[in-house]
């Protein structure tokens, strides 16, 4: 794997270092197989059928050492408790309810900036690095100036499979501009310029108009979802 490269957020020319997705401490340290496209859809590629196995936990070497020390000092911490109380969630749910409610402290704007930190990450279209203001939301911890054309959902899941994409997708609503990331317990999902693919996803852009580092109470109703396939956008 090639470790020097553009960094997917701040767009520099520089050596690369492997970035977590999501962070090492929100239960991703153990080894993991995962999928991309040409394992899925080229029947003629040997590497049909087969996956990719990561010693290190899902991730990568998406970004400069500055942009990945930056979002991990100030947000990783904040996901990761969003990670452990999500996991609480799950684990007390009541099976029969499609929604789980839980009563989480959590710090949102933190938590949107750590999971763009993720999508940019892991977009190789270009299509977040290139849009107007998004590397500054992140990189300015202080900033609520989320481009408009973003929206930012969030699902329950325990589905092991890493979907990590993003694409396009068309419903009855439209086409779709999205990304995905499952990773248990949660999924997260991105909009641009589109609607999202679904109507009960659990909307979190809001957590944009929060102070850097704020805490808030808030009771959380997020949907159970299984992905059906690697493609981003499906669910049974
Ligand atoms: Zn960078």
């Amino acid at each position: 794997m090639k470790k020097v490269g553009i960094c997917r957020i701040c767009g520099k020319y520089a050596k690369l270092t492997f970035e977590h997705v999501p962070p090492q401490s929100a239960f991703n340290s153990n080894p993991v197989f995962f999928q991309k496209s040409v394992h899925l859809h080229d029947k003629k590629s040997f590497l049909y059928g087969k996956k990719i196995r990561s010693n290190q936990g899902a991730g990568g070497y998406y970004l400069c050492k500055s942009c990945n020390n930056l979002t991990g000092s100030y947000y990783g911490d904040s996901y990761k408790k969003f990670a452990y109380m999500g996991m609480m969630a799950l684990t007390h749910r009541i099976l029969a309810s499609k929604d789980i409610t839980f009563e989480y402290a959590l710090q949102p704007l933190n938590i949107l900036k750590q999971i763009l930190a993720m999508f940019m990450a892991i977009d190789t279209s270009d299509q977040l690095l290139n849009l107007e203001g998004l590397a500054d939301f992140i990189l300015d911890k202080d900033s609520r100036a989320l481009p408009d054309s973003l929206r930012v959902f969030v699902y329950h899941t325990i589905t092991k499979q890493v979907r990590n994409g993003w694409g396009m997708a068309r419903t009855e609503k439209g086409f779709h501009h999205l990304g995905e990331i499952t990773f248990p317990p949660f999924g997260v999902v991105y909009a641009l310029d589109s609607e999202p693919t679904r109507n009960d996803f659990y909307e979190i852009t809001d957590f944009k108009n929060f102070n850097f580092n704020q805490t808030v109470q808030a009771r959380l109703s997020i949907p159970f979802l299984t992905p059906k396939t690697y493609i981003p956008g499906l669910y049974n």
